[in-house]
């Protein structure tokens, strides 16, 4: 074939993809535009696409990121007529008809920052939210293990803010799944598919197995499910998490480092409070522990630290255990360092150790030494370690394909980011979206999806930089470099605006 009669070819081609793509928008706003007595699903099946294996759009992932981004796209008029399939791997019933114990909580919570939680009042999921079992916090006290320099943050120093409603909100992860799916339920005529229990096996383009003589489909990736099915999609989002198949099948590499570190978490019984209000994080050398209130009886852990360490921990009985994460809150290092090293004798009374230990290390005079609520007991089975990596894939977007939450970015849990991130990327695709429908373009466009990569992903890098210096900084005994970042906690600690900016940073506040 000369070159002439290949681009010809070529152009042909584009020109029929773009007719196409066109019929497919207009089809859409048809749907739009029924009168709303007629179902939408019999003016779809009765449009010039009746194959009910094409989406507009694919989302690899029903963890809270993947299920969030759904529930915006169903709730949002200008995307809700879009056909939508949600892929999940496990069976969410369990989530579904989430009914807890009123005294035991998950070991798995998040902290959300109040942009979250706007974002989740927004698309109506915060109304499905047991209250109950939340508990917003206005101060957070953090300190360094080796010289005690502290530094404090509370909600109504900020100056933009005076008496904000909270820093942030923990909630355990299964009552914001369970909010979400709950706003998905109540979208009953919502063109969303939700294939749980199911996983993606394969995706691929050009496959062979898919019939569809009318169109030339074949740039849309085709998803071969664990169920035998196929589907094909005008836009692929991969929610599916750190081992994401979705970035595999793109070829988008993910950049970054395991910590070498485990983070433990439990749920604690603690003396009881007045008000148990307070985020407390003690900066070790083996990583941080973090204790954050649940309600006045009951706090979460997450203490990052060596893998050695944390299967110990885990294991430990949970009568030392609760003095040893007494002492990590409390205990000068060196006297730490020796409670671990007696993690595996049988013979040691942890209890009368801490004890006589704090007893001694009493300091009189020195009056600003609080900490966070005694430990009195830790909840049966809820301790659990997970190994923590910082990665950030090389780019979020793709022709026909984008990335959110730790499909694209996983970020030490110190600083409480994670989700937080991922529901701000939610929130930017979602923006994305609408202006492709209102646009009438082609929601798979790499042009249409890099307004997406481009507001988020410096940010994201941005976080991803400050928590790795942050975890790196404060990992190191080094003298005088544990001097320095002591001088500058207690000297942030004294400059209300410089902490005013941290603060309104880590709440998401713009
Ligand atoms: C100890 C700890 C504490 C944390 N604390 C906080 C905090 O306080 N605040 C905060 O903002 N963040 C926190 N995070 C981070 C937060 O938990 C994560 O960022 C967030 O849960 C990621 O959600 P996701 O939906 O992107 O991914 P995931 O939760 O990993 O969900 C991915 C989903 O995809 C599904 N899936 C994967 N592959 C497939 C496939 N092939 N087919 C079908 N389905 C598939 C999985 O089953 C899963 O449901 C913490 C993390 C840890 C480890």
């Amino acid at each position: 074939m000369s070159l002439t009669r290949i681009n010809l070819f070529n152009q042909t081609k584009q020109k029929f993809r773009y007719t196409t793509s066109l019929l497919f928008n207009i089809r859409h706003l048809a749907t739009v535009t029924q009168d709303h007595n007629i179902k939408k699903r019999d003016v779809f099946n009765n449009s010039f696409m009746i194959d009910k294996n094409l989406y507009d759009i694919a989302i690899i992932g029903g963890g809270i990121t993947g299920n969030a981004l759904a529930c915006a796209l169903v709730n949002s008029q200008k995307t809700k007529s879009r056909r939508i399939a949600l892929i999940e791997f496990n069976n969410m019933s369990n989530i579904r008809e989430w009914k807890p114990p009123h005294l035991q909580f998950s070991n798995r919570v998040s902290s959300l920052t109040p942009r979250s939680i706007q974002f989740f009042k927004d698309i109506g999921v915060w109304e499905n939210i047991n209250h109950e079992r939340i508990r917003p916090y206005k101060d957070i006290q953090v300190w360094d293990g080796i010289s005690d320099a502290r530094i404090r943050f509370n909600s109504d120093d900020i100056s933009i803010n005076k008496n904000a409603e909270a820093i942030a909100w923990i909630i355990e992860n299964n009552n914001i799944q369970h909010a979400i799916l709950t706003k998905l339920a109540q979208y009953k005529d919502s063109n969303i598919d939700f294939l749980e229990n199911t996983s993606v096996k394969r995706i691929m383009f050009d496959d062979v197995n898919y019939e569809n003589e009318q169109f030339d489909l074949s740039d849309w990736p085709s998803l071969e499910l664990s169920n035998g099915k196929v589907l094909k999609t005008r836009l692929l989002i991969g929610a599916d998490g750190i081992n994401s198949v979705v970035r595999s099948f793109a070829n988008i590499e993910s950049l970054g480092w395991d910590y070498n570190a485990r983070a433990v978490v439990a749920t604690l019984q603690v003396e009881p409070q007045v008000e148990n209000a307070t985020a407390w994080q003690r900066f070790l050398p083996t990583g941080p522990i973090a204790m954050l209130p649940l309600n006045n009886r009951f706090s979460s852990m997450v203490w990052s630290t060596t893998p050695t360490l944390a299967s110990k921990i885990c294991t430990l009985p949970s009568n030392n255990f609760i003095h040893l994460v007494n002492a990590a809150f409390r205990l000068r290092i060196a006297d730490l360092e020796y409670l671990y090293s007696q993690l595996e004798n049988s013979d040691i009374e942890f209890a009368k150790e801490f004890e006589w230990r704090q007893s001694i290390e009493k300091k009189p005079g020195i009056g600003n030494e609080i900490f966070p609520p005694l430990v009195l007991d830790v909840q049966e089975k809820s301790r659990a370690e997970f190994p923590l990596k910082m990665r950030n894939a090389e780019s979020y977007v793709k022709e026909r394909i984008a990335l959110i939450g730790d499909a694209a970015h996983t970020i030490h849990p110190l600083a409480g980011q994670g989700l937080n991130q991922g529901l701000a990327d939610v929130q930017s695709l979602v923006k994305v979206i609408e202006h492709g429908v209102v646009t009438g373009q082609d929601l798979g466009n790499i042009q249409l999806l890099k307004n997406y990569s481009s507001d988020r992903y410096l940010s994201n890098l941005i976080m991803l930089g400050a928590v790795d210096k942050l975890h790196k900084l404060f990992g190191n005994d080094f003298a005088p470099i544990v001097f320095m970042r002591s001088l500058g906690l207690q000297v942030i600690n004294n400059l209300e605006p410089v902490k005013s900016e941290i603060i309104k940073y880590a709440m998401g506040i713009e």
